[in-house]
């Protein structure tokens, strides 16, 4: 994503601006050197932005507070000049969960715009911007104008096509009856055929945003597909399947300048810690193992060194369910039992070669 400011924690919640943002203010200021804005206009111009990304942020946290509601975290909302993006940490299998998340967002910039209007009608404004004499906010149209942007963002969002809410919404719809595969697939296509669209509409009036909206929602479409599969595919595949058999036990008390000897003549990676009466009490993740080669006469025995992070699954678990496990309890291996005995382990590198291997497979499968 590139490098972020945090400028607040809301509710738990970090907001960062993104530093493309600053790129956007240089527009701001060319923008209104363009138009021979005075200080005045420009000022107005600023306070709209702000009030504008206020708003953004709020649809964010009718996201990031829905998904709270279902147990599911916000790592952080960031602010760009395409808009802003909550990263919640999944995103729930339910549809009924899935579509009240993606709803509330943009119900939220739609009740600031009736907020806006109840506004404009007490005070008598009058609902006419005024941009006859090209786009410009001032005292006379400042309200208004937030009010139509408002109501732009909740019909933009609304446009059913990843990564936009209306993609997320016409996918869950969909979940309640195809699954979420099925689902996924034809949103997805939906939201291709509105990208040629764009991009038609684009090239046909000479509108410049969308040609460039256009091939990104065309890319996101199928990235959101290709998530959505692989997701499946972890969720449908046992642990048994790719584990990795060969494991050495090592002795808490074992030294490290013979494990070091020791760790040359073998291809094996996988290490678990174990006490004296065979219970195994942590493991040696092979990241430790490239430091201890660099300092090892830091540490004199293995328990030095071992992780206490360390946890079981047994084998007809799904890879699904270890990666999650390994995110929640920052594991970097995971012993896997059957029947009581541990048959084997799964690190960080299993998985991820796994995740490599079927992210990049067919779009039509
Ligand atoms: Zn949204």
């Amino acid at each position: 994503m590139g490098k972020s400011w945090r400028i607040a924690t809301i509710s738990g919640i970090p907001v960062l601006l993104h530093w493309t943002l600053g790129l956007f203010v240089l527009f701001i200021v060319w923008f209104a050197y363009q138009r021979s804005l005075d200080l005045t206009n420009l000022g107005y111009l600023v306070g709209f932005i702000i009030c504008l990304f206020i708003c953004i942020v709020l649809h964010e946290f009718g996201h990031s507070l829905t998904a709270k509601r279902f147990g599911v975290k916000t790592r952080d909302i960031i602010l760009s000049p395409i808009g802003g993006l909550a990263r919640l940490e999944s995103i729930p299998d339910n549809p009924y969960q899935e579509l009240k998340i993606t709803i509330n967002g943009p119900l939220v910039n739609l009740a600031i715009a009736g907020i806006l209007a109840i506004v404009i009608g007490f005070f008598g404004l009058g609902f006419d911007p005024g941009f006859s004499d090209g786009i410009k906010i001032h005292s006379g149209n400042f309200v208004q104008s937030l009010m139509y942007m408002n109501i732009s963002v909740f019909i933009f969002n609304l446009i059913p096509a990843f990564p936009m809410d209306g993609g997320r919404i016409l996918r869950s719809l969909l979940s309640i009856s195809i699954g979420r595969k099925r689902a996924t697939f034809w949103a997805s296509l939906i939201g291709k055929l509105f990208a040629i669209v764009f991009v038609l509409f684009a090239v046909l009036k000479g509108h410049f945003t969308l040609a460039f909206i256009g091939p990104f929602i065309y890319f996101m479409a199928g990235e959101e597909y290709q998530q959505v599969k692989l997701n499946e595919i972890m969720k449908s595949t046992s642990l048994a399947q790719i584990m990795s058999r060969e494991y050495i036990r090592l002795n808490e008390s074992d030294s490290v300048n013979e494990f070091l000897q020791y760790v040359d003549q073998t291809e094996v990676r996988n290490f678990l810690v174990q006490n004296d009466e065979d219970q195994i009490t942590g493991s040696l993740p092979s990241i430790f193992v490239e430091e201890l080669k660099k300092n090892s006469e830091l540490y004199v025995q293995i328990k030095d060194i071992a992780s206490p992070k360390f946890n079981f699954l047994e084998e007809d678990r799904s890879i699904d369910e270890a990666f999650r496990l390994m995110k929640d309890e920052g594991l970097a291996i995971i012993g896997i039992k059957k029947d009581g005995q541990i048959t084997g382990v799964i690190d960080r590198p299993i998985i991820s070669r796994f995740i490599l291997e079927h992210s990049r497979t067919k779009f039509l499968s």
